[in-house]
């Protein structure tokens, strides 16, 4: 079963890499040929939206990188901050989960 998680993040992974690098990249080309990056608002605000999907992508890279290092530990599963396993239908619909349901609704209030 863990082999089947193992998948969904190795696609992911390859999702965000492949995804992430040429918009930006085009956002950037895009603005720098209509001059002052400073005068360009609109340019700039497409910029801004690109590197805010950019830094959740980093985030959700670092978490998947975790989980794989969790599934060759066998720890993959198991919540991190109070141990307990966190439920197939939340690994399912978030395989790079570090954190149970209940600690993830207390870090959130
Ligand atoms: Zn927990």
């Amino acid at each position: 079963m863990s082999e089947s998680y193992r998948d969904a993040l190795v696609r992911k992974k390859a999702e965000i890499l492949a995804a992430g690098v040429r918009p930006l990249a085009a956002a950037m080309e895009g603005s720098s040929r209509q001059g002052d990056l400073a005068d360009q608002a609109d340019g700039n605000n497409e910029v801004h939206i690109q590197l805010k999907l950019k830094q959740t992508d980093a985030k959700i890279l670092q978490a998947i990188e975790e989980a794989l290092v969790r599934l060759d530990k066998g720890t993959y599963g198991t919540c991190r901050d109070c141990g307990e396993p966190i439920s197939l239908a939340r690994l399912n619909a978030i395989p790079w989960t570090r954190v149970c349901i209940t600690c993830k609704e207390k870090q959130s209030t």
